[in-house]
Formats: C-alpha cells, sequence, structure tokens
C-alpha cells in the first residue's frame, strides 16, 4: 500500500501541515503566498458530462525555461494515474488562479515558487469550471523532486518529446496552445537575457 495516502487517509488531515510550517519559515510578506484553507476542494458535475475537481476551479502551473518543461509523474493512485501533468490543484474562494498554480507547484515540488516570474496563462473554460494553466519562466533547468503523494516523479521535458508521453487528458488537449505560448513569449533565458 502507497505511505503516501495511506498517511493522509488515517490522519484525517489535508497533507499540507508540513507546507504551512515551511511557509511560516520562509516569511508570509510576498502576497503571492497563501496557506490554503482547501475550501476549493471537492468535484464539480459538468455541463460538458465530466467531473472535475475544484469547487472553484484548478489551476496548475507550466514551468519552462524556453526549450523544456517541467512535468510531474502522477502516483498510481491518483485520477489518471501514471500520466504526465503540470503539478496544480483546486483554487480556494479567495484565490486567483496564479496564486493557486504557484501554491500548488510550492506544495507539490520541492521548488520555491516565490521566485517564480508568470509570463501567461491559458484558461480551458467548461462554464461551471475552469482549469487555467499558468505558465512561468525559470533560468535554466534547477534540480526539482516531488514533493507530495500525488506524484511519484517530476522531470524536464523537451518540448518535442511531450507529445510522446502518456500525458493527463486535460494536459494533453492544453499542450498546442501551451507549446505555442511558450515558442512565442518565452525565449531562452541564459546569463545575458534581460532581468525580467
Ligand atoms: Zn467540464
Amino acid at each position: 500500500m502507497a505511505p503516501g495516502p495511506t498517511t493522509a487517509a488515517t490522519s484525517g488531515l489535508p497533507p499540507r501541515g508540513d507546507l504551512a510550517g515551511r511557509r511560516h519559515q520562509t516569511g508570509t510578506d510576498d502576497e503571492r503566498w497563501h496557506v490554503a484553507s482547501g475550501d476549493g476542494n471537492g468535484w464539480v458535475y459538468c455541463t460538458c458530462g465530466g467531473q472535475h475537481w475544484g469547487l472553484h476551479g484548478a489551476a496548475g502551473l507550466l514551468l519552462t525555461d524556453g526549450t523544456h518543461v517541467l512535468l510531474a509523474h502522477r502516483a498510481a493512485w491518483t485520477h489518471q494515474g501514471g500520466s504526465w501533468a503540470v503539478p496544480g490543484g483546486a483554487l480556494d474562494s479567495d484565490e486567483s488562479p496564479v496564486q493557486a498554480a504557484l501554491r500548488e507547484m510550492g506544495e507539490e515540488t520541492s521548488l520555491d515558487p516565490s521566485g517564480l516570474t508568470p509570463f501567461d496563462e491559458w484558461v480551458d473554460e467548461h462554464g461551471p469550471w475552469r482549469y487555467t494553466t499558468v505558465l512561468a519562466r525559470v533560468d535554466g533547468r534547477p534540480d526539482i523532486t516531488p514533493d507530495h503523494h500525488e506524484n511519484d516523479g517530476v522531470r524536464w521535458w523537451r518540448l518535442d518529446e511531450v507529445t510522446g508521453l502518456q500525458l493527463h487528458g486535460g494536459f494533453a488537449a492544453a499542450w498546442p496552445s501551451l507549446r505555442d505560448r511558450i515558442t512565442r513569449a518565452a525565449p531562452p533565458i541564459g546569463p545575458d537575457a534581460p532581468l525580467p
């Protein structure tokens, strides 16, 4: 039995307590830091015939250096487990998609998202529900590890490798638009690139 979900299920607590502590240590003056209340957790039964996670919608973060993207490999027990997707999750009621996407990245990976620079976003609009993919650039491709039981791996993929992966359905549908935004708006970042 997988240790992550078992721990979460038996504790009765959302799997976020460690994050609240870490945030405390790093300070809360940056308004983009948001301590999750979890009031968005729940399913929306959508007019598209599907059901989606996030009562106020959901958001994820697509991190890129202009040539690669960071994707998370979803643990087997999750919805569409075994597929690759962006780190993400449900919005809280008082949270913007950008805030939620940055928070989720911080919760699900070892990356500190406070220094990230979002440069675009793409919305998959369903009417009663929407998923916002926030695109953010990072200098280089830092080593990032999964930090949440939802994912059993994270890694960088070249843009042309992504369509060959087993992708989460929502991400697969969004990828052509996301890739277009990356190639148009996020040139490779190097030591000579101007600061944002
Ligand atoms: Zn829908």
